[in-house]
């Protein structure tokens, strides 16, 4: 099995590996890519009794869906503002409950398919860095009136009574979101789809595509898959195999660290089970896992491919920042990740072309969205709904290629010093 070394994969717990795609096969779907996207969508087909063929370049979860951070929410990428200024307010309130409906999308498979091993524990707390409690209420207010959504206001001394740091002054905490291992969801998920009858085959990339006929071709370099349909979901690892998507969106790497096993130092700073995301746009997150044994955290995305070690020392300062009770707590382990983020920062969900569709650019918020992207990619391949036109507005627009990823990186830097700014003068 191909996963780098990250603390789901020490602690995966189905250990299948799949053999490569061998001969020609004849199917209704092919679906290139086995991550989150690329599995929701599988296993909607197969649910509906479609025969559906998965190619995965190495093992499934092997992408960003193997090594997140594990947050569940509602939301994209992009906020819910930015969002109505492109669509109108009525689409956009539309794709916020479609992004619920993500969420509820894994905790039902959780449930029905007894995913113990995901591990779900509920709640996510977002939390200020700067004394601002009325703005707070006010937006858990806004919430509650346009979608419907409850958030809990926890005030400065209930948070600090969780988290035990001199940083942090009121949060809103999510009851219905929660946190969860995602590479033993995602291999759980995987099962199922073969259990219905699918086929997943790893250590195949796709090599090339034809899509000249109604039957499409996707070649790998051991046979071929025939299908009607071909649904691209090949994230921010995509080659150039489907050029116009190659060009579409950034790949941007993002890091994760694992601590040490250390409970009761760890207690000294955090004391709650609810993952938590601090409220900066270019900010942190992190959670305990093993029972409270260790923290994971997570943050920082470069536009280049920045060496690990640099970026835990980033990750450690931030953390040692926030907690300097935690100054010998030692990371034992960090990895990347690769996210494709398009230029408006929403999914790109669609149809290329009659029987090519694409379902790619979560994000860093690409838990939920990678559901309801498979949903409604599955719903328009079986005629049930047109849902996936909601993402219309954010076509495949071009990302502005080496200059785009310069844009980013500076926008990144940008935010983090307008974040500085804003602490400082609260
Ligand atoms: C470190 C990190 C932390 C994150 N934390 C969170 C979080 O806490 N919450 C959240 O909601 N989101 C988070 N995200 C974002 C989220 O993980 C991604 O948006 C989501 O997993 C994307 O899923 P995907 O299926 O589109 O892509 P991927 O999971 O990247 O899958 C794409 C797959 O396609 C395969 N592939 C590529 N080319 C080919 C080919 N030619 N043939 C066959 N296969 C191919 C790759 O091997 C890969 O497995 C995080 C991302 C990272 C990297």
């Amino acid at each position: 099995m191909s996963y780098p070394d990250t603390y789901y994969k020490r602690t995966m717990a189905d250990q299948t590996a799949r053999p490569a795609l061998a001969g020609t096969v004849e199917c209704d779907v092919v679906i290139v890519g086995g991550g989150l996207a690329g599995l929701s969508t599988a296993l909607q087909l197969a649910r509906a009794g479609k025969h559906v063929t998965v190619l995965e370049a190495e093992s499934v979860g092997f992408g960003a869906s193997g090594r997140n951070g594990g947050f569940v929410g509602p939301g994209y990428a992009t906020g819910g503002d930015d969002i109505a200024r492109i669509t109108g307010k009525d689409a956009a309130r539309k794709l916020h409950h479609l992004s619920i409906e993500g969420m509820e999308f894994i905790r039902e498979n959780i449930k029905s398919l007894g995913i113990d091993s995901a591990r779900p524990e509920p709640g996510i707390m977002s939390v200020l860095r700067y004394d601002d409690g009325p703005s707070l209420k006010a937006y858990a207010d806004e919430t509650r009136r346009e979608y419907g959504y409850d958030l809990d206001y926890m005030d400065r001394d209930a948070v600090r009574a969780v988290l035990k740091s001199e940083r942090y002054f009121q949060a809103l905490r999510n009851p219905n979101a929660f946190h969860m291992h995602p590479l033993n969801y995602l291999r759980a998920i995987a099962a199922e789809i073969e259990r219905l009858g699918g086929r997943i085959c790893e250590q195949s990339p796709a090599t090339s595509v034809d899509f000249s006929r109604t039957e499409k071709r996707v070649k790998t370099a051991g046979g071929e898959v025939r299908a009607h349909d071909v649904v691209f979901t090949t994230g921010g690892y995509t080659d150039g195999l489907n050029g116009r998507l190659k060009r579409s969106f950034l790949p941007i790497a993002t890091y994760v660290m694992v601590s040490e096993e250390a409970p009761e130092l760890i207690a000294t700073a955090i004391a709650t089970e609810n993952a938590i995301g601090d409220n900066r746009r270019a900010g942190d997150y992190y959670r305990l896992v093993d029972g409270g044994r260790r923290i994971l955290w997570g943050g920082r995305i470069t536009t280049h491919a920045a060496s690990t070690a640099g970026l835990v020392k980033e990750l450690r300062a931030e953390m040692i920042g926030t907690y300097p009770q935690l100054r010998d707590l030692r990371t034992e382990l960090a990895w990347s990740g690769l996210m494709s983020y398009a230029r408006h920062l929403m999914p790109q969900i669609g149809r290329m072309s009659p029987g090519v569709w694409y379902c790619t650019a979560f994000g860093g918020h690409g838990l939920n969205t990678t559901a309801i992207g498979g949903k409604v990619i599955a719903e328009g391949i079986l005629g049930e709904s047109d849902r996936y036109r909601l993402f219309e507005p954010f076509g495949l627009v071009w990302a502005g290629g080496l200059a785009g990823l310069a844009v980013a990186q500076l926008t990144y830097w940008k935010l983090q010093a307008q974040d500085w700014w804003r602490e400082r003068a609260a």
